[in-house]
């Protein structure tokens, strides 16, 4: 007779391990204290849970698996951004990537293996989608990385804020992430606040009608641009979902859970800079329920768009900060590593980092 194949315990939020356990014969307490070890110790062998019974030790390790994406490679910026790239069970690998910033740590992580979305600024996009993360996969990339900031820097190096900003397009892989992200804020469990989450999305309208059922956690759009042609050219997403069937969707996220929306606008020389697209962002956005985060855009080999000056880049700002806006400018981290936004994409068997033995652990 086949066996039953194991279930990966990290796929499953809070309410749905206390049925699963339950159906075991296990009370509600060893759920309680099978989530302290696993999400708050980070300690993934059953066998040394010392509160747990043997016989309940037995029965979690008879059905349940807890598979954590593996470290196959990382890499520390100049500027302290660390890469991580991750295998998972079926070898196919992911980027998430850690960002240093004043009294914050945060996981950039990624939601699908490639993406269907297609850029045309994005290293990443040039890839196509290979297939949506799991939710232990995604949940997984903030476990696994962790542990590692543990062991290799120290016990105090915490990570304590997590964007939805790596491969893949998040809400394409709505229920997965819905999930996961339920995990990340259950207080049983890793217990973040709602504040310290971001969903990002380039503004798939469906999934965005949907957010009424996700947690509360900030959300960013990623505009781009307030022209339709210019964003189409960037985003083909547009063509389906142009600004203002964008616009009528962002309408109905609940905002009082959700707060200010940010709006991300990558700034392109000559494409998205100009005194017309300042007139056009302003016209299109309001003060109130907005702010804007523009980021110069990278150069990567091969990229057909340029960086702005860095005098364009502020008169921009100025431009919407005198309009009434709350605009900041993102600067770029980790672009050294290919980290940086519209970079992560899988380049190590192609500049044989494997072999690496600056940065290969
Ligand atoms: S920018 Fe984001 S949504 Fe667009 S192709 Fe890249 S990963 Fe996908």
């Amino acid at each position: 007779m086949l066996e039953k194949p194991m279930l990966n315990f990290l796929d499953f939020t809070y309410a749905e391990a206390l049925q699963k356990l339950s159906e075991l014969g296990m009370a509600k307490f060893s759920a309680k204290q099978i989530f302290d070890w696993v999400y708050r110790k980070g300690n993934y062998s059953p066998g040394e849970w010392s509160n747990l019974s043997s016989k309940n030790r037995e029965l979690f390790q008879k059905n349940f698996t807890l598979s954590l994406p593996q470290v196959l490679w990382h890499g520390l910026s100049k500027d302290g951004t660390r890469k991580f790239l991750l295998k998972l069970d079926d070898t196919q690998t992911i980027e998430s990537v850690v960002i240093a910033a004043k009294n914050r740590l945060t996981l950039c992580i990624s939601s699908q293996v490639g993406c269907a979305i297609g850029c045309t600024f994005c290293h990443t996009g040039t890839q196509g989608l290979k297939r949506h993360l799991n939710t232990s996969e995604v949940t997984g990339q903030y476990l696994t990385v962790s542990k590692w900031l543990r062991e290799n820097v120290g016990e105090d190096c915490r990570l304590t804020n997590i964007v939805y900003m790596g491969q893949g397009e998040p809400l394409h892989n709505y229920e997965n992430v819905r999930k996961a992200t339920e995990i990340f804020l259950e207080p049983q469990g890793l217990g973040l606040g709602q504040r310290r989450i971001t969903l990002s999305t380039s503004g798939l309208v469906p999934q965005i009608k949907k957010l009424t059922d996700f947690p509360p956690v900030n959300i960013a759009i990623s505009l781009h641009s307030a022209k339709n042609d210019v964003r189409s050219e960037l985003m083909p997403i547009n063509k389906t979902y142009d600004l203002e069937r964008l616009f009528e969707a962002i309408k109905t996220i609940p905002l009082k859970a959700h707060r200010r929306i940010t709006y991300e606008y990558l700034l392109i020389k000559d494409l998205n800079d100009t005194p017309e697209d300042v007139e056009a962002l302003s016209e299109l956005l309001t003060q109130k329920e907005s702010k804007i985060n523009l980021i110069p855009f990278n150069e990567y080999p091969g990229s057909e768009y340029k960086r702005p000056t860095d005098e364009k880049i502020y008169w921009f700002m100025e431009q919407m900060s005198d309009k009434g806006f709350t605009c900041t400018v993102r600067h770029s981290k980790g672009d050294d590593i290919l980290a940086a936004c519209g970079q992560l994409k899988t380049q190590y068997e192609k500049l044989n980092l494997w072999n690496s033995s600056t940065s290969s652990i």
